[in-house]
């Protein structure tokens, strides 16, 4: 496989250091070129442009933040580059935002496959994400090897578009879950009940998530320095899923306020921080 990825973030960057340590051939583009460096030490072939990582490879991975970054990036390449090329897009974005550019790409001659991703970073340092690909099942095919490498058992949801209403899906639920033991978690602490009375009661019910005890450290120490998913791209899910929920004339008014939670702390200076960072919005006296 040649394989090529564009946007060398917070994921990209894991993504890449684990392709190159199961010891792909690998070339990588991104706007930034310093977060480039350390991966052309580790064996990854650098390009100048997008146009060249697309061009040098025969599936290309986008690990971009946005549906805009995506249109940008793919919008300086010209159309017969993607001839015979799959693109395989995994970052979160919309249904219909996936639909118009598979559409993009296929009337270049390209083939398309989304291929959001669950977990973070250390899921993608080890090859554990969880896979929801959405699009034809002779691509999801072609893209099997590759997927693999990546995560633990890829599924195949279905059409261009499925795979990212699971993936807006799983986000709720990260909001959600997040926000409502931020509020718990703040009434106890106020009311000076101790912690592990609390959190012996919530494990032993059927209550608990997983991802309580993975962030309360951080949000009883107010540290959320050192992302694996900054609060900014969980507020850009939040506002997606209501954007497709409303066209679907869905009843959001509970999102709604989880929204207005995750912009308050982003207006608080915590855009880039974990997304645990919510706490901090929600137990003010307490914020850094
Ligand atoms: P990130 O660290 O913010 O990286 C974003 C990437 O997009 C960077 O490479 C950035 O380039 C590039 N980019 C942004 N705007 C651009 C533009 N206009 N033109 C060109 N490049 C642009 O984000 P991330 O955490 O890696 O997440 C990437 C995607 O995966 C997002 O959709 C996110 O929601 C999703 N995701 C993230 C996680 C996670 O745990 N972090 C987990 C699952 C899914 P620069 O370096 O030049 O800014």
């Amino acid at each position: 496989m040649k394989i090529s990825l564009i946007g060398v973030g917070l994921m990209g960057q894991a993504l890449s250091e684990h392709l190159l340590a199961q010891g792909q051939q690998l070339t990588l583009f991104n706007r930034s070129p310093d977060k480039t460096v350390q991966l052309e030490q580790q064996g990854a072939v650098i390009a100048e442009s997008a146009q060249s990582a697309v061009e040098s490879s025969n599936i290309c991975l986008l690990m971009l933040s946005d549906a805009s970054a995506i249109i940008s990036v793919l919008g300086e390449i010209s159309p017969s580059s993607f001839q015979n090329k799959l693109i395989i897009q995994m970052g979160t974005i919309a249904p219909n935002e996936s639909r118009a550019l598979a559409k993009l790409i296929t009337d270049c001659g390209g083939q398309y496959l989304e291929c959001p991703v669950l977990g973070s970073l250390p899921e993608a340092r080890s090859g554990t994400l969880i896979l929801m690909a959405g699009g034809s099942y002779e691509n999801y095919k072609s893209a099997l090897p590759l997927l693999n490498l990546i995560g633990k058992e890829p599924r195949h949801i279905g059409d261009i578009g499925q795979g990212s209403t699971v993936k807006l899906a799983m986000n709720q639920l990260i909001a959600g879950l997040t926000s409502s033991f931020s509020l718990s978690l703040a009434l106890v602490e106020k009311e000076g009940v101790e912690t592990e009375q609390f959190m012996g009661i919530v494990r032993d019910s059927a209550l608990y998530a997983p991802t309580f005890d993975k962030k309360l450290d951080r949000m009883l120490a107010q540290d959320f320095t050192n992302p694996n998913f900054p609060t900014k791209h969980l507020a850009k899910d939040t506002k997606l899923f209501l954007d497709v929920a409303k066209q679907l004339g869905l009843e959001t008014c509970a999102l709604k306020g989880i929204d207005k939670l995750l912009d308050k702390t982003l207006e608080n200076g915590l855009a880039d921080t974990d997304y645990s960072a919510i706490y901090s919005t929600v137990n003010k006296n307490t914020s850094p």
